[in-house]
């Protein structure tokens, strides 16, 4: 090849390792991937950015390392028997993107997106996803879960709340509520909330109640592309069908997939709804004056991003906005945030296959947290709230975790938070 050859323009998710070479080759071994942003610096204890890397010690966990097992599988120079544990560099990766944006920033290559590209050639070689991740694929193919939950269960979150089926009658906004909020009980709130803001500020709104089906982000981020090939078909096809113009999700996961992945897959139609995270959509309805926020919510909080909300979509601002408009909160922020947040630990599948290491990364979190002198951390992520909620009482520390809706609600109809 020469410098001068066009290359073929292709979606992410059909790309291989070979559409990588150059970029892999061109990696200059920096060492970026690991650190947080130099002008953003504060503090020594602050200043990496990669919770795999920050944990085991050794090149392979950070983006760096990827990019050089998948130098070395391209070009012949390793074989998975010379090293059997790289599907465990491979899959204690939270996915969090912190190397890919620090690295985009100086070099411009996609440590993430090879080692997501990587994942998906070990689950093609047999060799990936870890033993852990297999039920949880096993579960989505029969169940349309990750959960093992039967699919008559998904709606019971909303048994008391008035809100269309929209199947049975049309709707102008759908709220795509995501396999975790809709079938773990003790995320129920995040739903009954969600569905009470909008319906509260006079959103026309519906769900495909016991037909939604898993979005597909767990098996995007675990490198099972078949399977997420023929969930993102199906959702595409189904929620085209309702005839919403909106789509509203609180779920980082499911919000990429809907507004981002699809669009990487090949060979399916567009989504026609615009997807807007809740965040946004509430942010939006407070400018318009139709959410207002009349009792006051006394507390010093802070703001933890979501890596699939922030630094996957580029939602910092609206949550923050949406804190800001309620009184009495005061928010004061960690050192790593917004693009340079800290990961909470759980993301990727690693929660699932490591649990002990995405412990140890939310307390790592909990202990910035706590330097800003917050009672509380809120976020907007089932994943972080059930992680940095484990690592919270396993500490046994008095430090709370909320949703942001759990605040919101507090604000318009002062319930218990
Ligand atoms: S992946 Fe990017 S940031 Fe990391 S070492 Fe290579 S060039 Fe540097
Ligand atoms: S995505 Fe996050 S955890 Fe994975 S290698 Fe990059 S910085 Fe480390």
């Amino acid at each position: 090849m020469t410098y001068y050859e066009p290359k073929p323009h292709k979606k992410f998710f059909e790309k291989t390792l070979e559409d990588y070479r150059d970029s892999i080759w061109g990696c200059a071994r920096c060492n970026w991937c690991q650190n947080h942003w130099a002008w953003n610096v504060k503090s020594a204890e602050y200043s990496e950015i990669c919770p795999a890397f920050h944990e085991f010690r050794i090149f392979p966990y950070a983006g760096m390392g990827k990019m050089h097992i998948a130098r070395a599988l391209l070009e012949g120079d390793f074989d998975y028997e010379d090293a059997p544990e790289v599907v465990k560099f491979l899959y204690t990766c939270t996915t969090c993107g912190a190397c890919e944006l620090n690295c985009q920033r100086l070099q411009d290559k996609e440590p993430l997106q090879v080692n997501e590209t990587l994942r998906a050639r070990l689950v093609k070689d047999g060799i990936g996803p870890m033993p852990e991740h297999r039920n949880l694929l096993k579960s989505v193919k029969n169940y349309d879960n990750p959960w093992m939950q039967p699919r008559t269960q998904r709606d019971r979150w909303a048994r008391k709340i008035k809100i269309k089926n929209i199947e049975k009658e049309p709707a102008e906004t759908l709220f795509f509520v995501g396999c975790t909020v809709a079938f773990d009980n003790t995320q129920w709130h995040v739903a009954q909330n969600t569905a009470t803001i909008l319906l509260g500020a006079g959103v026309d709104l519906g769900m495909l109640g016991t037909k939604e089906v898993c979005c597909g982000s767990p098996v995007a981020r675990i490198g099972d592309r078949d399977t997420f090939f023929d969930l993102a078909q199906r959702n595409i096809d189904m929620l085209n069908k309702t005839g919403a113009k909106e789509i509203v999700t609180f779920c980082p996961g499911c919000f990429k997939a809907l507004s981002h992945d699809y669009a990487e897959v090949p060979d399916v139609p567009r989504l026609q709804a615009a997807v807007y995270h809740s965040s946004q959509y509430f942010d939006r309805l407070i400018t318009e004056g139709k959410l207002t926020f009349s009792r006051p919510v006394n507390k010093r909080v802070t703001w933890h991003d979501p890596c699939h909300m922030g630094r996957h979509c580029g939602i910092y601002d609206e949550p923050r906005r949406v804190l800001e408009a309620i009184p009495g909160i005061n928010l004061v922020e960690m050192e790593r945030i917004k693009d340079q947040s800290w990961c909470c630990g759980g993301g990727g599948g690693a929660r699932t296959a490591f649990m002990d290491f995405a412990q140890k990364t939310a307390a790592k979190r909990i202990g910035e947290a706590k330097k800003t002198g917050a009672e509380a951390i809120v976020t907007s992520c089932p994943f972080c709230e059930q992680n940095i909620g484990d690592a919270l009482n396993a500490m046994n520390d008095e430090m709370e975790i909320f949703d942001l809706t759990d605040i919101m609600i507090k604000a318009m109809y002062s319930r218990e938070v």
